[in-house]
């Protein structure tokens, strides 16, 4: 056994880094100002994005897109149910109605033919969910969207780096990363908000602090200037300068980070080929890069006569941190008790038995060989 807990995660933070974010903290100024627009310049030169808008997280840019889009009572919202919970939180608080569209048994993603089953006259916007790194088939999607006139949002939270078709996510359309700890990179939390419709990113700028149509910064630079009013009541959700210089060099690292993922998961799978009670997720096989954002296996249940939440357990005790990316939002309390029972059944299949293996840059391969043994022990005992 390990002598040492492995997580399942970690956040690759270099000295580099550190002195980085210490010099921001001398400076003088560390909320949202020179390294928050630096931030957002090379993450649209890497990404292609027309406009990038620093926020405080993901869920923030959902967020200001729903109240951008005027989203509300009488409104549906087609997402995945295999998503994190956040988007479906904010479709119910601004007053729409989430519906649950369901994914690939072996990628986890939505595609345009499920997305179609669910449109009705009230669906007003579409949110696909790059899952675990790869791409969601976007090119039919985009068409569905534009032939029906509906808004369509990805959620890139794990698709830092990954492409589709050549093209990094985030160079087409609106798309919404996520640089929460756990994510290809990191700003402690952090989110950027990418779209090629220019006057929906300015709205979003706007919205991110305050409706005031400035940002602290230019508050700062120009003083108390006559166009520092109140253009519409908004939210504040600006990031910090401390944290936009940890994302500008995360994101000179990026691909490093993602090539090191890309080595531990090809070793996982070389490994894993002999187990057959754990199954990997399938990698689509159109046009893409995937970013291996996550490690996620399957468990056979069945055959092994215990649960999935028994083996992260049984893993736990031998010193293997595991995720759980994710538990379909339709069956936690809330969403069962006021939707009830939904038609999901590859979604529901894989949120018995998924589980993220442990998966992040400064991991050996000695390391993947150790979860693969402590799995093949668990399986065993
Ligand atoms: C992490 C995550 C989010 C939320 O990101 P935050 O920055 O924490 O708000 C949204 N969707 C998915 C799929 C995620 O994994």
């Amino acid at each position: 056994m390990r002598s040492e807990f492995l997580p399942f995660s970690r956040p690759q933070i270099s000295e580099a880094d550190i002195a980085a974010v210490g010099e921001v903290l001398r400076s003088g100024w560390i909320t949202t100002g020179t390294k928050n627009a630096e931030f957002e310049q090379k993450f649209s030169e890497y990404t292609g994005a027309q406009q990038s808008v620093a926020l405080a997280s993901a869920t923030a840019g959902m967020h200001l897109l729903l109240h951008a889009l005027g989203i509300g009572a009488g409104d549906e919202v087609i997402t995945p149910s295999m998503t994190w919970v956040s988007t479906v939180n904010l479709i119910k608080l601004c007053g729409a109605t989430p519906v649950f569209v369901d994914v690939d048994k072996d990628t986890l993603m939505t595609d345009a033919t499920r997305i179609a089953e669910k449109l009705t006259t009230r669906t007003r916007l579409i949110i696909p969910v790059h899952f675990a790194g790869a791409a969601v088939d976007m090119q039919p999607i985009r068409e569905l969207a534009a032939t029906k006139n509906i808004a369509l949002a990805e959620d890139a939270a794990h698709a830092a780096g990954t492409t589709y078709h050549g093209d990094p996510i985030g160079k087409h359309g609106t798309a919404i990363f996520s640089f929460h700890p756990i994510k290809n990179m990191t700003t402690g939390e952090g989110g950027m908000f990418c779209s090629d419709d220019a006057e929906l990113a300015a709205r979003i700028r706007r919205l991110k602090f305050h409706g005031l149509g400035v940002d602290a910064f230019d508050r700062q630079m120009q003083g108390r200037s006559p166009q520092a009013e109140v253009l519409e009541p908004a939210y504040k959700y600006n990031l910090t300068d401390i944290a936009a210089v940890l994302g500008s060099r995360q994101l000179a690292n990026l691909d490093q980070f993602n090539q090191r993922r890309t080595v531990l998961a090809q070793h996982y799978h070389q490994l894993l080929a002999d187990v057959p009670e754990v199954q990997p997720l399938r990698v689509p096989n159109y046009e893409m890069q995937h970013a291996w954002h996550l490690f996620i296996v399957r468990l056979d249940i069945d055959k092994v006569g215990f649960s999935r939440d028994e083996f992260m357990q049984r893993l736990k005790a031998r010193n293997i941190g595991t995720g759980l990316h994710f538990k379909a939002v339709h069956s936690q309390k809330y969403y069962l008790e006021t939707m009830g029972a939904q038609d999901l059944p590859n979604t529901e299949w894989n949120s018995a038995r998924i589980c993220s293996l442990p998966l992040f840059p400064e991991m050996s391969l000695a390391d993947v060989e150790d979860v693969v043994a402590t799995i093949k022990e668990v399986l065993t005992a």
